[in-house]
């Protein structure tokens, strides 16, 4: 990687060689040279500015290593990052991954089954091959807990990225693809996981994929972030990382702004319940604002884009997101997802 640890962790090396080995050239997305070297060289196309993200998760707190599967663990740590750069309109670039590790995840298993860190990455670079998005370098060390920090760089055309704060009264609001699943996925498998026997290592099965999907495997929403910016017809985006009445507050204070969310008209992932769909996060869906006049299609990149709500001027004394009900409007109070606390 681009820096190794001065207090280097067992089979390091070769854990490196390997992971250089399987990560593709980057030359097309701007990363002109990756792992290797000292530092990684990037190069932005005329007028566009760098988008830069960085995302932290620790184990028993954004992901459980009883729980999740080291495929879904490596998946997800990029998905974070990638979901930033699309809530902004940013193409990837690259990312540089920083783990800390017990031990023995770095070792293969005396029966032959591939080590934790192997599997994570097969997930991580699963994905990262499918945005096109090299890894272009990091760090591993020992950790007394497992912990993943993922930095992600973008480029969008300068002046032209997708803010939180330009959303205005009157602008509708939307949503991509479905929300609530991530949650509903998590008490799946929350079920699941205290129903068995922890102690054996027991696969999921594939009656569960389905229904775990949206939590085990998020799909970012690049497309969609892509094509938002360039028809330049979002005033605000970001994407629902802590759960919709959460993240639309956020949207709502930067753009100093109040909002009107039709609870009918919530895309509530099959199997989810309204509270999933509005207070569940780690969605990775975009909300984002456009203008009334807007067109907006029905979807975009095979991503169904639903029409949510409404922005309205703030008023004192008053609620920042109101919920409309068939039992009359209240206010949907912020109520982000708290992962395992
Ligand atoms: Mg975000």
């Amino acid at each position: 990687m681009t820096h190794l640890p001065s207090k280097s962790v067992a089979g390091e090396l070769d854990i490196l060689r390997q992971i250089r080995a399987r990560v593709g050239a980057g030359r097309r997305t701007g990363m002109r040279l990756g792992i290797g070297d000292d530092c990684a060289l990037l190069r932005l196309q005329a007028g566009e500015e760098v988008a830069v993200t960085t995302d932290l998760s620790i184990a028993d707190r954004h992901f459980r290593l009883d729980w999740h599967t080291p495929e879904s663990v490596g998946h997800r740590t990029l998905a974070r990052g990638l979901s930033d750069l699309a809530a902004m309109g940013a193409r990837p670039i690259a990312a540089f991954l920083s783990l800390g590790l017990p031990r023995a995840l770095t070792v293969d298993s005396q029966n032959g089954t591939r080590s934790w860190a192997d599997r994570f990455y097969d997930g991580l670079l699963a994905l990262a091959a499918t945005y096109k998005t090299p890894l272009g370098g990091g760090d591993l060390a020992e950790s007394p807990i497992a912990l993943a920090d993922i930095v992600l760089v973008g480029a969008v055309p300068a002046g032209r990225a997708l803010l939180r704060s330009g959303a205005r009264a009157g602008d509708f609001l939307y949503v991509t693809g479905s929300i609530g699943g991530s949650a509903a996925g998590l008490e799946q498998l929350g079920h699941w996981n205290s129903a068995g026997d922890k102690k054996s290592a027991r696969k999921i099965p594939s009656r569960l994929a389905e229904p775990l999907a949206p939590h085990l495997y998020p799909q970012p929403r690049i497309s969609q972030g892509l094509w938002l910016q360039r028809r330049g017809v979002a005033t605000a985006a970001l994407d629902i990382s802590d759960g919709l009445s959460t993240d639309l507050a956020h949207l709502c204070e930067e753009s100093r702004v109040a909002a009107e969310v039709d609870a009918a008209a919530l895309p509530v992932h099959p199997g989810a319940s309204l509270a999933q769909a509005l207070h569940g996060g780690e969605d990775y869906e975009l909300l984002f604002a456009a203008r009334a006049t807007a067109r907006l299609p029905r979807s975009i990149a095979g991503v169904a884009i639903s029409r949510i709500g409404r922005i309205v001027a703030r008023r004192r004394e008053q609620p920042a997101v109101t919920l409309l009900t068939a039992e009359g409007p209240r206010p949907l109070e912020a109520q982000g997802w708290e992962h395992f606390s």
